[in-house]
């Protein structure tokens, strides 16, 4: 479907207002309520399960602390408060991967409530509240097998614990929207409590939409988009979902407020369901667990280890190391590239700014074809300080600090067998002399024109005894040594 309004026709008469409702599953070694690994495989499905995660008569709920404590920790980073007193509610709702035909949720006394989350979207900023943050357990996973009518359930992520961030609907265009994911993403990837990979949906998103006229305060019918667990496509969905509301709107009718899917192949978003209300879940308090009370004494020991967040650590960068603003955006939006980047400075606090361009040009290329490598990789981060080092000492060229990078990064070369094999710049007058007094002689036509100022020539021999030197001469020596030989002639 296309409409015929373009966003930004749209965006001159209606304001979008969007709130995300973002999942994101905890990094604890074993489940919610059981002791169950907590581990994404889809080679073996039903292998990390006890019979809770299948719902068996008798199961009974024993809550994980671990999971507690880091949506403690996630609240605390978000500027919640951290509610001394939370209840377990039990949401029903029937589908074949929920066995026990409801799920553990909080309900109306989550864990965190009222935390904030500032943006910074292009050069203006933005703060967007967290209305509350909730703890429950993930769903199985239910697949369908393609023209077939066999349904598989996999039950590896039922029982998964979950934190639920609900933004206020404070997010006023798609790229604001995705500015808030990456960033609350960063956080919780930084905090060590979610490990953000979003292909296998450990870090999803809803995304609610309406339109108002511009100027109106009252906010539209919303339409929650379901599940999308990209950037790019959570822009795309909410853009799509901004054009349909326009047309509806326009044509004189009216937005029902309904759960869709976002279709990513035709770029467009389908209705699924009516959007369930509360009263349907048919909500109560667990009779399982008891409520769900926080000292404060525990709340001051987490805080004290929340340690350095994306923001902060970006002002650090452009402030402290004089690194340029797209770099460290960059660098705090992937914890792992921050964390590498970190030590490498630590260990050349000099070299900062060398090896902020090593990373963001060398390193993140390689990232893209390979995200994980950052684990894998051997090059150090020690060893990458001490090449850029190299560099701005002037004893290699840029060229020979990529290539000794990808030697690094992706054989495991050692600096010291590298610098050894490819070698320093040469910018030895006694090793450059001799090769073109030796040129010199080979080529008396070419002298008598570089006495009489032709430019090309030069490059002539500044090239030749790039090739004699394997291209470790150094450029600015060549150049000062053709320079004297013409002036002595
Ligand atoms: P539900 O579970 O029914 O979707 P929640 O309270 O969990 O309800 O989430 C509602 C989400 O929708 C919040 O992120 C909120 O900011 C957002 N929201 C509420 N009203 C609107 C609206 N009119 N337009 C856009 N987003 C909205
Ligand atoms: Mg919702």
């Amino acid at each position: 479907m296309v409409y015929a309004a373009t966003l930004s026709e749209a965006l001159e008469r209606y304001e979008p207002v969007i709130g995300l409702e973002v999942h994101a599953q905890l990094a604890t070694r074993s489940k919610l309520f059981s002791d169950a690994p907590n581990q994404y495989d889809l080679e073996r499905p039903n292998h990390f399960v006890t019979p809770y995660c299948f719902g068996m008569p008798g199961m009974l709920p024993v809550l994980n602390e671990a999971a507690v404590e880091m949506a403690i920790r996630a609240g605390l980073a978000l500027s919640c408060t951290i509610n001394e007193r939370s209840e377990w509610s039990r949401k029903q709702y029937f589908y074949p991967d929920l066995p026990k035909g409801y799920q553990i949720s909080q309900y109306d006394k989550p864990i965190c409530s009222h935390g904030k989350l500032e943006l910074r979207v292009g050069d203006e900023r933005r703060t967007v509240r967290i209305e509350r943050i909730h703890m429950e357990e993930d769903a199985g996973k239910s697949s369908h097998v393609a023209g077939s009518p066999v349904s598989l359930v996999d039950f590896n992520r039922a029982g998964v614990p979950l934190i639920e961030i609900v933004s206020a609907p404070d997010l006023r265009s798609a790229a604001e929207a995705s500015a808030y994911l990456r960033s609350l993403r960063a956080i919780l990837v930084a905090l060590g409590v979610c490990d953000g990979n979003m292909e296998e949906g450990s870090f999803r998103c809803d995304a609610n939409v309406s339109i108002r006229p511009r100027g109106a305060t009252a906010l539209g019918t919303r339409c929650e988009l379901k599940n999308i667990n990209s950037f790019r496509y959570v822009e795309q969905a909410i853009e799509f979902e901004i054009l349909r509301h326009t047309h509806v709107v326009d044509e004189g009718g009216a937005i029902v407020q309904e759960t869709r899917l976002y279709d990513s192949e035709r770029r467009e978003t389908r209705s699924m369901r009516g959007k369930e209300e509360a009263h349907d879940y048919r909500y109560f308090p667990d009779p399982d667990l008891p409520p769900l009370v926080i000292e404060p004494e525990r709340i001051e020991r987490l805080r004290a280890t929340i340690g350095e967040l994306p923001a902060a650590k970006r002002d650090r960068y452009v402030q402290t190391l004089g690194i340029p603003e797209e770099h460290a955006d960059t660098f705090v939006d992937e914890p792992a590239v921050a964390r590498y980047f970190d030590a490498a400075v630590a260990h050349r606090p000099k070299a900062a700014l060398t090896i902020a361009n090593l990373v963001k040009g060398e390193l993140l290329r390689e990232l893209k074809d390979d995200p994980q490598a950052i684990a894998s990789t051997k090059l150090k981060p020690e060893e990458l300080a001490e090449l850029a080092e190299l560099r701005d000492e002037d004893r290699i060229s840029s060229t020979q600090q990529k290539k000794m990078f990808s030697k690094m990064w992706r054989d495991g070369v050692a600096l010291a067998t590298l610098l050894e094999s490819e070698g320093e710049q040469v910018d030895d007058p006694n090793v450059l002399g001799p090769i073109l007094d030796d040129l010199f002689a080979k080529h008396p036509e070419e002298v008598e024109k570089l006495a009489a100022g032709n430019t090309k020539i030069k490059s002539f021999f500044v090239g030749q005894v790039m090739r004699a030197t394997k291209g470790k001469a150094k450029p600015p020596l060549v150049n000062r040594l053709i320079a004297e030989r013409l002036k002595e002639r």
